[in-house]
């Protein structure tokens, strides 16, 4: 039984303590592990408290169902309002003529774009699992990887793409579409090569910028934008939202098809607290602030990578374009599962993860990736992300040399982590709209 309810008493509502004390606790809890621990896991980050308010409201009772302004039930005026904001806000935001906000999350995106342009059996050409792709670009155990033909390429031996290989299966296999950007693929894509690949082969191309989406936003990698057919991102990485996806287009008819690809095509009923999140997310995403943080992000990854190199840890492509890293760990002769394991009790929680040329299992991997974004939010900047390097590394090198988990220097590193989280805390005075996400917490380190 956790003790957490006295951590932030009163932060969730009385009413759901009265009413259900189980999930009460549980929440609490989860609020100490968010509060206690360092979050290195790069697709998770902390919300505003405006996207919680958004996500516990009201908005949650009412069904609707197609675009707005063409419902199929009525009462919809102020879902409308809802959802027409968030399409207008990401709109501007990524510079685009449509966007459709109602993707539960970056797969159910992913399968509306296949929905729309291809049919059962076509060829697909995208990026392999096991080399940073996404499971919903084609993986074998999933619906894209049963229903199509999934073409992959992979990466090189210093863990870029290589664009000679990606041409050269496109033209022996000629698919209909083509995917770049993945789950662990820490480099900037060449996307206008991508889009000449696809052109020469009359394939679409589908930038899928989950990764990477918030520094888009805030203007610090280049954009898929004007060279994707049509863009995919989850709103819930670095963009700093709810959980959910969000598709972008420029092109009329892929417009259509896709809005009715994702309804009634692969979803029913809209997620309207989902979406009211998005709209505030995208609200925030487009503050000045907001490049001040994705800047940060972007920074603190670098600032990582470094301070791992630092210590002798080898990182896949020896660093970084975007908010996430992959540390190979096969110089140290450990496994992702076994140091990541480590790694969380020390209090860093982040994920086990191929890298190039993996032979462990998938459950198991010689990998490890972390992510900055979410540190970032709670005001880390280089010094802290300095440190974090530091402690990753005395963790990794405890178990190296002693060949298992140093429940030793464990507790050491977790609590110098405890003692830095209280420093920095989350929901208390957090303001994320201030510039590189902290309010109350500010790094003195850029
Ligand atoms: C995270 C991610 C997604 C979305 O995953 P969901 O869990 O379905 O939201 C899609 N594509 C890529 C490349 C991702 O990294």
């Amino acid at each position: 039984m956790s003790k957490s309810p006295a951590l932030e008493p009163g932060y969730f509502l009385d009413s759901l303590r009265a009413a259900d004390p189980e999930v009460y606790d549980a929440l609490a809890g989860e609020l100490e592990r968010q509060q206690d621990g360092i979050e290195l896991i790069a697709s998770e980050n902390l919300v505003s408290q405006a996207s919680l308010d958004a996500l516990g409201s009201i908005i949650v009772n009412k069904t609707v169902e197609g675009r707005p302004g063409r419902r199929y039930y009525g009462g919809a005026e102020f879902a409308d309002r809802i959802e027409t904001l968030a399409i207008e806000r990401a709109k501007a935001l990524f510079g685009c003529g449509f966007a459709n906000v109602q993707p539960h999350s970056g797969s159910q995106a992913n399968q509306a774009v296949f929905l729309a342009v291809l049919k059962p059996g076509d060829t697909v050409l995208s990026m392999a699992l096991d080399a940073g792709g996404h499971l919903s670009h084609g993986a074998a155990p999933n619906l894209t990887g049963k229903w199509f033909n999934p073409i992959r390429y992979g990466i090189d031996g210093e863990g870029f793409i290589d664009m000679g290989e990606v041409e050269r299966l496109a033209h022996a296999h000629r698919p209909k579409l083509i995917i770049c950007g993945g789950s662990a693929y820490p480099r900037a894509i060449d996307f206008p090569a991508f889009r000449a690949i696809a052109d020469s082969v009359d394939a679409v191309l589908l930038a899928d910028m989950a990764h990477f989406a918030g520094l888009v936003a805030g203007g610090v990698h280049p954009s898929p934008l004007p060279y994707a057919h049509v863009t995919t991102a989850t709103t819930y990485k670095n963009l700093r939202g709810a959980r959910g996806g969000i598709i972008l287009t420029d092109d009329p008819a892929l417009a259509r098809k896709l809005d009715s690809a994702v309804f009634p095509g692969v979803q029913g009923s809209v997620i309207l607290n989902a979406v009211a999140a998005k709209a505030v997310c995208l609200g925030e995403a487009l503050k000045p602030s907001f490049k001040a943080y994705a800047a940060q992000v972007l920074t603190n990854a670098r600032v990582l990578a470094g301070a791992l190199m630092a210590r002798g840890i080898t990182v896949v492509s020896g660093g970084t374009d975007t908010p996430l890293l992959v540390a190979d760990l096969r110089p140290l002769g450990l496994t992702g599962a076994a140091a990541s394991e480590s790694l969380e009790a020390a209090g860093l929680t982040c994920n086990k993860n191929a890298v190039p040329g993996d032979t462990e299992p998938p459950a198991v991997t010689s990998g490890l990736r972390f992510g900055s974004a979410a540190g970032t939010t709670r005001g880390f900047g280089g010094a802290e992300f300095r440190r974090i390097g530091g402690w990753i590394a005395d963790v990794l090198h405890a178990m190296a040399e002693g060949g298992g988990r140093d429940e030793t220097v464990e507790h050491i590193v977790s609590a110098e982590v405890r003692t830095l989280c209280r420093s920095f805390p989350i929901y208390h005075g957090l303001d994320v709209t201030t510039p590189a996400g902290a309010g109350l917490n500010r790094s003195t380190d850029q």
